[in-house]
């Protein structure tokens, strides 16, 4: 087992945690509306020097017994601190050929910058991939990221990689519009703000769950700050709303979560505290 990777288990589910690298982020980025200071307190008391945070991508496999199920492809090829997925899943012994479903929760670079080869075809060539139909529709159609509250650069990006892998899928492309089961185990849950139809996945097996919130939460500092929200989500009121709502859910239920930049491998617990909430990541070392 590598740092990369992270085995376990979901009921009779096999589950890996892959790493697809790392990506440092001005700090401000995600929290855009946090007063300076007080931001500045807050990540000194997570141990973070202010000025650049580096997030982890992290990407999730499932294997049903029927089904490998990729979720999300990373940034694939072209950024140097990333793209290390598919190396991370060989060293697990998969091939892209074993994968027979990628769901992708949403179309933000980081999620979908795997889809494609070096030659602009699908790098799973034998799967089915999923996605909302309203994802879909905004990132083939002139997205208008006008409103969406980060760089310049960054939404130049997104546009960039969204024209050069998603267009390419559309031959194995399964689209979803409402809370259905893409495999048995695997239902699709609507978490719209951070995107239009960005996507969480409910996973289980016999009386165990799993919670795959993608970017409903971007930073484990957003569950103690409800209120701060990143420049990269497209409608920051309603992906608020999505938010209290999840981490409500999450933390009744006291499901185990796993969330795409939380520290690797992102798997956790959320408690409830006062009006807020904390992460409690589950132990990975002996
Ligand atoms: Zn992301």
């Amino acid at each position: 087992m590598s740092d990369e990777s992270f085995p376990f288990e979901i009921g009779n589910f096999g589950c890996i945690a892959v790493s697809d690298g790392t990506f440092a982020y001005p700090d401000h980025s995600f929290f855009v509306n946090a007063p300076k200071e007080r931001l500045e307190q807050i990540l000194r008391e997570h141990n973070i020097q202010p000025g650049e945070i580096t997030i982890p991508w992290t990407c999730l496999l499932i294997n049903t017994g029927q089904h490998r199920v990729l979720v999300d492809t990373g940034g694939g090829a072209g950024v140097p601190s990333a793209g290390k997925l598919l190396r991370n899943l060989q060293a697990e012994g998969i091939e892209p050929l074993d994968i027979d479903t990628v769901i992708l929760t949403h179309g933000h670079p980081d999620h979908i910058g795997g889809n494609t080869d070096a030659k602009g075809k699908p790098a799973f060539p034998n799967a089915r991939y999923v996605m909302w139909k309203d994802e879909w529709e905004f990132w083939t159609s002139e997205p208008d990221l006008a409103q969406l509250q980060s760089a310049e650069e960054f939404k130049q990006i997104m546009l960039m990689v969204a024209r050069k892998n998603l267009p390419p899928i559309q031959g194995q492309l399964d689209l979803v519009d409402r809370e259905t089961e893409i495999l048995p185990g695997i239902q699709a849950i609507a978490v719209p703000g951070h995107t239009p139809g960005h996507m969480a996945l409910a996973i289980s097996s016999g009386s165990e769950q799993l919670l795959y919130i993608s970017d409903a939460v971007l930073h484990p500092i957003h569950l103690e700050q409800p209120d701060w929200y990143p420049g990269f989500d497209l409608v920051p009121e309603q992906a608020m709303a999505t938010r209290r709502r999840l981490l409500d859910r999450v933390a009744a239920e006291k499901v185990l979560v796993i969330a795409s930049h939380f520290p690797f491998p992102g798997l956790g617990h959320v408690i409830q505290k006062g009006e807020a909430w904390q992460w409690q990541p589950i132990e990975t070392m002996g």
